[in-house]
């Protein structure tokens, strides 16, 4: 009986079958990468399991050709699949993601979506116009056999096999003037893609091959022989010597793995030998995956133990703001017959953990040092992940990032450190002055931010929502602590200034005390400063919650909100500020109207909504039509 795709994959089969995607071999790739992941299931077993009783060395994935028929068949002796299995993952799509994505890039070739998820299985219709998948699982008497020849579905029936495992055959299409498939028949062919895509793999990738071997008691007559070759090294390539490594092989090794299209922005590479032995093979990517901002995005490193695969994404091996790391580590020194419980109390998986740890720090490092401007694109990709892990934890890790942070600068127009910041600052200049805002422009306008500036002060312009968080976790950088300049004191004047403000400001506390009522609950306090230059007004805040924090804090999803303690300020050069006073002598209920209007329009600046719009705007028209 024949058997539907599911919506999802019947789509994303379609999409193989009519690809016009160019880079067809790395069917290859995928199939032999699936079955050393089954032997990799089964060995791991083996080594926990006393009853199953294979040797290391009778592991294979086979490759056989035959010319005649056209077919290409890849096998492994690995676990095999249950029917049941055979059902789930051969008639769905594993990785959900990559149908999403698709629908939302609807225009875009199919070249991004195979590059990008590395569909697996499926990408073997990209050659074939018919696969056939005999399976026998490790865990079961009977052996199934799997046969779809694309859109119309699939069948699965009872077969023969007499040992687990599975072997695929696939139907190529025939030649045409675009593609000659049957090219995937010739040994070179195949060879030179093993070569390229699967030559780490660590167990051995075996073709019957013709060899020119020296005849019987001859010295100088060679005969053809058909034999078993093994196409590939085994090595892992975390294994070869670093100068037998090519930037190319790393390249490849990465997308391989980790289904990313692009390749890896740095790659970090190490051989530990002592107490602890390990190597590892790290890898920044060039850009966030496709779900990093998603729940289902999980970090972690594979871990081996002397090349077996015993978790595929270990999350004790990287710290949460550096989960954007790929990579493998192997190690001899974590003992296999544990349960994965037990394996996170290893003391050597601590170490190891450390030393990776301290390894991407330092590359980091040494990127800010050495290439400005990859570590800005570096920065602007996953700098928030750093900022995160300054305030996480109550910013027990603090000091461990703080000199990889940047934010812009309002004299450099673009990113510095806190170091440089500090290196720059003006002579008696005790703070680090910053501003918050949606976007660098915005800030900029900003009317508290004027007079910083003006003064030579330079600002660094916060504009993610966490800035603001991490920054105040540190507290301080190098002595120096942060300031806020939209804080109630910023102390940019003379003591005789704040003197005369001061008294300038008792001698209107009646004005005040009206336009307070006019505003209830809204402000704390309303003052004049001299801070605005030529602006009118604006918000400041007392206290540790400033406005784009109460914003944060109540964008999330709890009932509890808070309120920043705001202060109406009012430039006392102003021309408004006059017009103040001669209302409070004249026209007390014109007061009020003028309050509100003032308090309205610092909200905006803030980029703060009015809790009564149409209220405002009447008031408006109001005092323009008088
Ligand atoms: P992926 O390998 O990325 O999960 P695939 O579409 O290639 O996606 O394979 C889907 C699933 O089918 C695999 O996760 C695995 O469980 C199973 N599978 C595929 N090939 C084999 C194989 N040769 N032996 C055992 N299971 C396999």
């Amino acid at each position: 009986m024949k058997k539907q795709f599911k919506a999802e994959s019947k789509r994303l089969l379609d999409l193989m079958i009519n690809s016009i995607y160019t880079n067809k071999e790395i069917f290859l790739r995928e199939l032999i990468s699936n079955g050393s992941d089954a032997i990799d299931k089964l060995h791991y077993r083996s080594l926990t399991d006393d009853k199953i009783k294979i040797s290391r060395d009778d592991f294979e994935i086979r490759i056989d050709v035959d010319k005649e028929n056209k077919t290409l068949t890849i096998s492994d002796n690995g676990i095999g699949m249950t029917e049941e299995e055979l059902e789930n993952n051969l008639g769905t799509i594993a990785k959900s993601g990559s149908l999403s994505f698709k629908q939302e890039n609807e225009d875009q070739a199919d070249v991004d979506i195979i590059g990008q998820f590395g569909v697996g299985f499926y990408s073997a219709f990209m050659v074939s116009k018919e696969i056939e998948v005999l399976s026998k699982s490790f865990d079961s008497d009977k052996a199934y056999l799997w046969k779809s020849s694309g859109e119309d579905g699939y069948t699965i029936e009872q077969a023969e096999k007499p040992e687990c495992g599975t072997v695929i055959t696939l139907h190529l299409k025939d030649d045409d003037e675009d593609y000659k498939y049957s090219e995937y028949l010739e040994e070179y062919k195949l060879r030179s893609i093993i070569k390229k895509y699967s030559d780490y793999i660590r167990y051995p990738i075996k073709m019957q091959v013709e060899n020119s071997v020296l005849k019987e008691g001859s010295t100088d007559e060679y005969e053809t022989v058909v034999e078993d070759t093994t196409l590939n090294s085994m090595i892992p390539i975390w294994k070869k010597d670093k100068k037998d490594i090519t930037d190319e092989d790393y390249n490849n090794f990465y997308s391989d793995k980790f289904y990313d299209y692009e390749k890896p922005m740095k790659v970090i590479y190490s051989k530990v030998e002592g107490q602890c032995s390990y190597n590892t093979l790290l890898f920044i990517p060039s850009h966030a995956p496709y779900d990093f901002y998603t729940k289902e995005y999980e970090k972690g490193l594979q871990l081996y133990s002397n090349g077996v695969l015993i978790q595929d994404k270990c999350s004790e091996l990287l710290p949460d703001y550096f989960n954007f790391v790929k990579g493998i580590v192997d190690t001899p020194d974590l003992s296999l017959n544990i349960s994965r419980e037990m394996l996170q109390h290893d003391k050597n998986l601590g170490i190891i953990a450390k030393s990776i740890e301290n390894k991407i720090k330092n590359e980091l490092n040494n990127m800010l040092k050495n290439d400005r401007e990859e570590y800005k694109k570096f920065f602007k990709t996953f700098g928030m992940q750093l900022k995160f892990g300054i305030y996480n934890n109550y910013g027990m890790d603090k000091e461990k990032l703080k000199d990889l942070l940047m934010f812009y600068s309002s004299d450099k127009k673009d990113l510095i450190t806190l170091h440089e910041y500090v290196e720059n600052m003006k002579s008696g200049q005790d703070t680090i002055y910053y501003a918050n805002g949606e976007t660098v422009d915005k800030i900029d306008l900003l009317p508290q931010v004027e007079l910083v500036k003006d003064k030579g002060f330079e600002i660094l312009y916060l504009t993610e929502y966490m800035d603001e968080f991490a920054i105040q976790t540190l507290m301080e950088f190098e002595g120096k602590k942060f300031i806020n300049v939209c804080s109630k004191d910023l102390n940019l004047n003379t003591e005789e200034e704040n003197k005369k403000l001061e008294k300038f400001n008792k001698e209107h506390e009646d004005l005040f005390k009206i336009m307070k009522e006019s505003l209830g609950e809204n402000v704390k306090n309303i003052r004049f400063t001299n801070r605005l230059k030529s602006h009118p007004v604006c918000l400041t805040t007392e206290g540790e919650i400033s406005v784009e924090m109460e914003k944060v804090f109540n964008a999330m999803p709890t009932d509890q909100k808070i309120k920043a303690k705001t202060i109406l300020e009012i430039n006392r050069e102003h021309p408004i500020a006059k017009k103040l006073d001669e209302l409070y002598k004249n026209d007390k209920d014109a007061l009020e109207k003028y309050t509100k209007v003032l308090y309205s329009q610092a909200r905006l600046i803030e980029g703060l909504s009015i809790e009564n719009p149409t209220e405002i705007s009447n008031l408006i028209c109001d005092l323009i039509s008088k």
